[in-house]
C-alpha cells in the first residue's frame, strides 16, 4: 500500500512548493487538490452548474489554462462551501491517495477529511501579510497585476471563508505537524518538512 502525505494550510503559505519538494525528494506523486476546486470554478464562471461540473470532471480539466487568476480562487472557494461538490470530489482524491509509490495531497482538508489516517500529517501557515506579499509576487511573475491591498484583501477573504465554512473548515488534524513560514526561506520550510515525513516512515 501507498504511504500518503497530508498537507494542508491557507493560500499562499507555501504548501505547492513544499508539497512539490517532498514529493521530489521521496519519489512520491503529488495532487495540488486547490485545482480541483479551481477548475470547477471556472467552469462555473463559465456558466456551468457546480455539482454537474463536480461530477463530470476529468483530470484534463486540472489543465485548463486560467486557473491560477484571483478571480478563479475567489470562484474556487465559493464552490468550495457546498457540501455536495466536496462529496462528488472525496473519490478522485482518495484513490490518488492510495496509489502504490507514494502520494502527496495538499489542500484545506487532507489530514482532517480526505486522508484522516495518512501516516504524516503537515499544517503549513503563515501570516497574511507574508502570504500576500508572496501571492503579490507570483501573480506579478505571471503577467497579473494586481496591486499588494487587492491581493492582501482576497487573502484574508479566502481565509475567511474556508476557515468557517460548516464542511470541511480549514484546520489543522489534531495530529498534524504545524511549520509556520513566516519567517523561514523556502529550504528551511522544505527541510523541516522533509525531517516531519522522514520520521513518520520510521
Ligand atoms: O489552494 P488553492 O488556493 O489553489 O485553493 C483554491 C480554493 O479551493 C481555496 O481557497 C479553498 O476554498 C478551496 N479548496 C478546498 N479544499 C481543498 C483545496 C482547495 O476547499 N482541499
Amino acid at each position: 500500500m501507498g504511504f500518503t502525505v497530508a498537507i494542508d494550510g491557507p493560500a499562499a503559505a507555501g504548501k505547492g512548493t513544499i508539497s512539490r519538494a517532498v514529493a521530489a525528494h521521496f519519489g512520491f506523486a503529488h495532487l495540488d487538490t486547490g485545482l480541483i476546486y479551481r477548475a470547477v470554478g471556472k467552469r462555473v464562471l463559465d456558466g456551468e452548474e457546480p455539482l454537474d461540473v463536480a461530477r463530470s470532471l476529468s483530470a484534463e480539466d486540472l489543465d485548463a489554462l486560467g486557473l491560477r487568476t484571483p478571480q478563479v480562487a475567489q470562484a474556487a472557494s465559493r464552490v468550495a462551501v457546498e457540501a455536495d461538490v466536496r462529496e462528488a470530489l472525496v473519490d478522485f482524491q482518495r484513490a490518488f491517495a492510495m496509489r502504490d509509490g507514494g502520494a502527496v495531497l495538499d489542500g484545506r482538508d487532507i489530514g482532517t477529511v480526505i486522508c484522516p489516517e495518512a501516516p504524516a500529517k503537515l499544517f503549513v501557515t503563515a501570516s497574511p501579510e507574508v502570504r500576500a506579499v508572496r501571492r503579490h509576487k507570483e501573480l506579478l511573475e505571471t503577467g497579473h497585476d494586481a496591486g499588494y491591498d487587492s491581493v492582501l484583501a482576497d487573502v484574508r477573504a479566502r481565509d475567511e471563508r474556508d476557515r468557517t465554512r460548516a464542511t470541511a473548515p480549514l484546520k489543522p488534524a489534531d495530529d498534524a505537524v504545524t511549520i509556520d513560514t513566516s519567517h523561514m526561506s523556502i529550504d528551511e520550510a522544505v527541510a523541516a518538512a522533509i525531517a516531519v515525513v522522514t520520521k513518520a516512515r520510521g
